[in-house]
């Protein structure tokens, strides 16, 4: 077997695509070699030995040694150095490098091979004694951390002593005298710390560290960092030994880092930073600043120092080569480490560089510009969920942030503001142009009757709920940041107090959230603005050529609807008419009907509410200008819609001139311990068809009015919620029918409708055949279908699902990305007695998981017709769209 790979001097026996075997900074090593860039020479382990390793007691395989020789040979012979030689010695850096960069792991040992001998021979090469034994020491400290386990702090002490003692602060002002005896300080401390001399043989030193890079994949930082990112340990890493360079040798060394473009921005204009005579951990360390590459870069940013453009004109006319050279050839921008020893160029690093959803965009659209990538290819770059940050104000990434406590990252976003307990407060606080503030609503959970403080609030916090709670849905909907089922915080809606880990916070003290990750910050940190650029528009556009299904929004109110058109809606897949019930006047009405003793009253409130959902479903119809609308009668429990609370009680009693004892009495008639579960979908249609009636006659009369007046035919879907079967569909179908025959007839005019059904509940899954007997269309409601699939409910998940996911027992939350095996198969079954039955059955989602691009990617897979999600995410919809259809 082949355990070891070589590179060096324009060829190598790797190549980028075997990132597996080579890890991501082995296989770019030997891609640069191949195409004949300056890199220095070295050989690669593979990740098999790491795997080997592991399998067989923590044994190398046997012909390892023989071939970790044949490497080192070769490194000197294109060095003309010897490892270990005392004249002309070979210094290797040893690195770890997985599949997946892994900052848990083992980094980096340089200058490998130095001993008491070898020094003296670096001291004559570089002539400079004191950077000989600087390196040496650098040397000793970095392995005796990595491989024999001891503390920077033990040497940090003795550096610190040193100088003191001289009476200086900067390392530069020490000389070789003064490392030398550190050096031997350095030395004296290790013996005493292992009761080991400092290993002197270069091939000790070398297989000490190959050991401790093999080790460091099980140490624990690994492990979490693996789990957090669902790495498999099977993958092994791999170990990198190279001839090492030096920035560090003078005035004509130097050392630094770029980007081919700009990694914030996308602008195609080199990027970046470097310093002379330093090794590249001082660039990275910040004690002195480093230089611009450019002299346009120098001259933008006022830097006095000369650039590298201008110092080394030679070197960085090589530089831009290369860079151009290496972005065409990986057809990426790319991120650069890079070292000159003595006026030559070596390339340490090159992978794709990190950049920002702006930036992303921006370069995507240029490569496509300049001829390098396919549409298609720019497509498929994106990640779909960075477009969020495009969308929402974020955090300043440079700006500070104070984290008390985190949450469930529920709607994206950042936003700060007074705290404040209730919806009327925050009404209130948000009030008169002058003198409204911002307000973060802090509740134990929302319900519907919160919709109000939530609409006028900058961001939304919750203790309880997870990923489908009210607040998460309504959030996304609102497109405002929410953290939700964030546990450790305790709130005191008496004493008007929140407490988190310790600290209290009162009503009016400044928060800021993070809707994005989850996080609750203290006090006020620096925003950044959204901004869609240009270039967000020209990638949509692609994106919209390439996709199959179609994307529509989760909206109800005219504000929703409007900004989903303006983020490329093709139409609504799922309007939740109960959350149009909660204005001050209508909630009256609604109340009135609910506490109706007969048919007749409740006729009489409903006919109350017909006005108010006729000019809603008008002005719905209108927005979406003849694109499909789907309109679900309600769904809530009915109690939803009652005050909770003695104090509430007796106010809404008061305002509606009933007895308190009366409204209390409804409330606890109709309080259930599983609310979700009960009284609720068309199971309200089915005891009160008269509610489903006035809904309907809302929707043909809206429809009716809405045609005359745009002139476009309205096609409107009426959607009944949380059927069981073919039964309670044809029951409500059959009112809905009726209303509209009538409306037909009262106006003479012919209606465009179908009448489809949610698929929400497993059994309406299985019987998904008999019900498109009936039913026109079928929406998955992937929320209900989650939490009635595995038992969980949605609303009480987030205390448990964390542990299982962080256990590992659940890949993800299976409310955020939609459990395949399970609900999934619900979703295919669904699918497949549908269209046997109904060919030409319209199928879509309009779950939560309608906007999550793994779960779009399956929707995709059976095959559905649309996606429907939150306003805020029909951009990411439009693009994972596009991704899953390549
Ligand atoms: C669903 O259950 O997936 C759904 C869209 O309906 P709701 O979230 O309103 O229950
Ligand atoms: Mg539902």
């Amino acid at each position: 077997t082949k355990w070891v790979l070589t590179f060096g001097d324009g060829r190598a026996e790797g190549r980028a695509e075997m990132r597996d075997l080579l890890g991501g900074k082995g296989a770019n090593l030997a891609e640069m070699a191949n195409i004949g860039l300056p890199v220095p020479p070295g050989f690669t382990i593979t990740t098999e030995v790491c795997t080997h390793f592991y399998a067989n007691g923590r044994a190398y395989p046997q012909e390892l040694k023989a071939q970790v020789d044949t490497g080192l040979a070769h490194i000197e012979q294109i060095t003309s150095r010897k490892f270990g030689d005392e004249a002309n010695p070979l210094l290797v850096s040893v690195r770890s490098g997985s599949r997946a960069s892994m900052p848990g792991m083992m980094d980096t040992i340089l200058n490998l091979g130095l001993n008491d001998r070898t020094v003296e021979g670096l001291a004559t090469d570089a002539d400079d004694r004191r950077f000989a034994y600087d390196s040496y020491r650098r040397f000793i400290q970095m392995y005796s951390n990595v491989v024999l386990g001891i503390g920077h702090d033990a040497f940090e002490d003795i550096l610190e002593t040193a100088k003191e003692k001289k009476g200086i602060v900067e390392d530069v002002e020490l000389d070789a005298e003064d490392w030398i005896k550190i050096v031997a300080a350095y030395k004296a401390k290790v013996l005493a710390e292992t009761g080991a001399a400092f290993p002197q043989e270069p091939a000790d030193q070398l297989w000490g560290a190959i050991g401790a890079v093999f080790q460091s994949w099980m140490n624990p930082r690994a492990i979490t960092y693996r789990r957090l990112n669902s790495i498999p340990e099977s993958w092994g890493t791999a170990v990198n030994v190279q001839a090492m360079v030096f920035g560090n040798m003078g005035e004509t060394s130097a050392t630094g880092v770029a980007f081919t473009r700009d990694p914030s921005t996308g602008e195609k204009s080199l990027y970046g930073e470097f310093l002379v005579n330093a090794q590249g951990e001082d660039v990275v360390a910040g004690i002195r600043t480093p230089q611009p590459i450019t002299e346009a870069a120098r001259a933008a940013g006022g830097v006095k120092a000369p650039s590298l453009e201008a110092r080394m004109p030679d070197v960085f006319k090589e530089f831009v080569g290369v860079a151009t050279k290496l972005e065409m050839h990986y057809r990426d921008m790319q991120d650069l480490e890079f070292t000159v020893e003595r006026g030559k160029l070596w390339m340490l690093q090159a992978r794709n560089g990190k950049r920002t959803a702006k930036a992303a965009l921006k370069v995507a659209v240029d490569l496509v510009n300049e001829g390098v990538l396919s549409k298609e290819e720019a497509v498929a770059r994106i990640d779909p969920s960075s477009l969020d940050q495009l969308l929402h104000p974020t955090i300043d990434p440079k700006a500070e942030r104070k984290i008390i406590a985190s949450g469930l990252p529920a709607s994206p976003g950042a936003a700060q503001g007074e705290i404040v307990f209730s919806s009327e407060a925050a009404e209130e606080a948000t009030q008169g142009e002058k003198t409204a503030r911002k307000v973060i609503l802090v509740r134990v959970e929302t319900s519907p009757e919160d919709i109000h403080g939530m609409h006028v609030a900058a961001g939304i916090l919750t203790t309880r709920g997870g990923m489908t709670s009210h607040a998460a849905v309504v959030a996304r909907g609102m497109g405002k940041p929410c953290v939700s089922g964030a546990g450790s915080l305790r709130i005191d809606e008496k004493a008007g107090t929140l407490t988190i880990g310790g600290k209290v916070f009162k009503a009016g003290d400044i928060i800021t959230i993070d809707g994005s990750t989850g996080q609750i910050i203290d006090g006020a940190v620096a925003m950044i603005e959204p901004e869609l650029s240009g270039d967000f528009g020209v990638l949509m556009g692609w994106a919209d050529q390439i996709r199959r299904m179609k994307i529509r929004a989760n909206a109800e109110t005219p504000e929703d609807a409007r900004a989903a058109r303006g983020f490329g809606a093709e139409g609504i897949g799922l309007s939740r008419t109960e959350h149009m019930f909660f204005d001050e006047r209508r909630i009256v009405a609604v109340r009135e009907m609910i506490l109706a003793d007969d048919e007749a009253g409740r006729k009489k409130a409903l006919a109350k509410l017909l006005p108010y959902q006729r000019s809603d479903f008008r002005e719905l119809f209108e927005i979406m200008k003849g694109l499909p609308v789907t309109i679900r009668l309600l769904d809530p429990p009915l109690h939803e819609f009652l005050p909770h609370g003695d104090e509430a009680v007796a106010e809404v009693a008061k305002e509606m001139g009933i007895e308190p004892e009366k409204l209390q009495a409804r409330a606890d008639a109709l309080h259930e311990f599983n609310p979700m579960l009960g009284f609720r979908g068309c199971r309200l249609a089915i005891a009160f068809p008269e509610i489903a009636e006035m809904q309907a006659r809302a929707i043909f009369e809206a429809a009716v009015e809405a045609a005359k007046e745009t002139g476009a035919p309205v096609t409107c879907e009426v959607m009944v919620p949380l059927v069981i079967g073919r039964k309670d569909f044809d029951f409500v179908k059959a009112r809905i029918d009726a209303v509209a025959k009538e409306v037909e007839s009262e106006t003479g005019e012919k209606l465009i409708y179908q009448v489809g059904t949610m698929i929400e509940l497993p059994r309406a899954a299985l019987m998904a055949g008999e019900i498109a007997e009936t039913a026109e269309f079928f929406s998955f409601g992937t929320n209900d279908l989650t939490q009635t699939a595995l038992g969980i409910s949605r609303d009480d998940a987030a205390p448990f699902l964390g542990p299982y996911v962080a256990k590992g027992l659940l890949d993800t939350d299976p409310f955020v990305t939609i459990d395949r095996e399970g609900v999934g198969e619900l979703v295919e079954i669904g699918c497949e007695r549908g269209r046997k039955v109904r060919p030409n059955i319209k199928l879509g989602i309009c779950g939560e998981h309608g906007g999550d691009p793994a779960s779009i990617d399956f929707c995709e897979e059976v095959g559905l017709d649309y996606v429907s999600c939150s306003p805020f995410r029909v951009p990411i919809a439009r693009l994972a769209a596009a991704q899953a259809a390549l």
